[in-house]
């Protein structure tokens, strides 16, 4: 019964993190059906009754009756845009047309775009608010574990390049985000998982007290408990406000933004390794950078071991990677270290990578050598 009064209470009074930034801000807003209320609480932030809703297949076929339903209601006159499913879906190409898709017809400078659905189009719908007409009002409805707990929030927007993923885009903050814990419902496991590695990413930066939740109620996120997962996102969102709020442009010098890479250095490579056709999920080569991050952190004699211990103890726990030995093949140690080497955080021909000290103490550094990273793997079963 408390269960139900929770969740009832959570219904009426959804969760607000705000975003504070020099030149915007704005809320994230988590809770339970947000979609059925989204034109009532996205209202305030519309300057025009009129949007355009981009979404990928599966969330169409799933969630777009509910938000269409809500928007109609609001009397907000919309099209909709449906890509299909799929990284493949962040591409010039995809982005060229829905703009001119858009422009054809007729949106204004007051319409607003909306992105539904995972961080693909979320990052390409952001990409097309950013650029059309210079630039429209833009609201992200994320319905991943990942784009509710990572990339909704932030205003990083874009899509592929030949040459590599994100390698074309702006940043261009929302005006709201809504985040709705009851789309997680129809995610498959896998893609909760892959989402749960970015939240014990932020838990290791952040610091013990987010780290111990994870722990303590890691498993009730995964499983599907509502009050976990709104208190995940939470955390998560506040946490990323937190850094974005104090480096919205990656421009810090020391630790800023660029923390939030941590794991990210070896497990873009180990993506780049597998071409990005589904094999590995993002999330899920951000759970085995972290082990490796973590683990040369060790190795380099900055980190105790219990660190890595806990960690790969809490992944494993959550069936989540933790170490090159959950890939299906070997690696080539080489191979890892030249993708590494054609990051885009590269700078005069150094790696910037993440390493950790202790739980929420991690730093940024351009002091690691090729041939470190190099040994470091080969002990890790390159
Ligand atoms: P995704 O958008 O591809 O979604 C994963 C899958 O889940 C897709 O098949 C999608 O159709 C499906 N799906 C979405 N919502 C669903 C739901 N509620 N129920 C059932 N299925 C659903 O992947 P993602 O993991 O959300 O995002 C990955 C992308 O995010 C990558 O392109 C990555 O580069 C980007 N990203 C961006 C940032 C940023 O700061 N902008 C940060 C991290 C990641
Ligand atoms: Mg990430």
């Amino acid at each position: 019964a408390q269960r139900v009064l929770e969740a009832l209470a959570r219904y009426d009074h959804p969760v607000r993190v705000p975003v504070e930034l020099d030149a915007h801000r704005y809320d994230v807003i988590i809770g339970p059906d947000v979609i059925s209320r989204a034109g009532a609480l996205i209202a305030p932030v519309l300057p025009q009754k009129r949007a355009v809703v981009i979404t990928d297949e599966h969330v169409a076929a799933l969630h777009l009756p509910r938000l269409a339903a809500s928007l109609d209601a609001t009397g907000v006159a919309v099209t909709t845009h449906v890509v299909p499913p799929g990284e493949d879906s962040k591409s010039l190409a995809r982005y060229g047309a829905l703009v001119d898709a858009i422009v054809s017809e007729g949106i204004e400078r007051h319409t607003t775009v909306i992105g539904f659905g995972g961080g693909v189009v979320g990052d390409l719908a952001g990409f097309v608010a950013a650029t059309a007409l210079r630039g429209v009002p833009f609201i992200q409805i994320p319905t991943t574990l990942l784009s509710q707990v990572d990339s909704s929030v932030g205003g990083k927007t874009g899509v592929n390049a030949l040459g590599g993923k994100n390698l074309i885009g702006a940043f261009y903050q929302p005006r709201m985000v809504l985040a709705d814990t009851s789309a997680l419902a129809t995610l498959p496991p896998r893609e909760r998982l892959a989402g749960y590695a970015e939240i014990v990413k932020a838990g290791l930066i952040d610091g013990q007290a987010f780290f111990s939740w994870c722990e303590a109620n890691g498993a009730a996120v995964l499983s599907g408990d509502p009050e976990a997962q709104i208190e995940a996102v939470r955390r998560a969102c506040a946490f990323k406000a937190a850094v974005v709020q104090a480096d919205e442009h990656e421009q810090a010098a020391e630790g800023g933004r660029a923390l939030l890479n941590l794991g990210h250095s070896f497990g873009h490579a180990l993506e780049a390794w597998f071409g990005y056709d589904g094999r590995l999920l993002h999330g899920e080569a951000v759970s085995i950078g972290l082990h490796l991050a973590t683990a040369f952190s060790v190795s380099l004699g900055i980190c105790p071991p219990h660190v890595l211990a806990r960690l790969d103890s809490h992944l494993r726990d959550n069936g989540m990677p933790a170490g090159l030995d959950w890939l299906p093949l070997q690696l080539s140690a080489d191979w890892l270290v030249a993708a590494m080497g054609r990051d885009k955080k590269m700078r005069d021909g150094r790696l910037a990578l993440v390493l950790i000290q202790d739980i929420g103490d991690c730093f940024t550094t351009r002091d690691i050598s090729m041939d470190q990273v190099r040994t470091f793997l080969r002990t890790e079963g390159c």
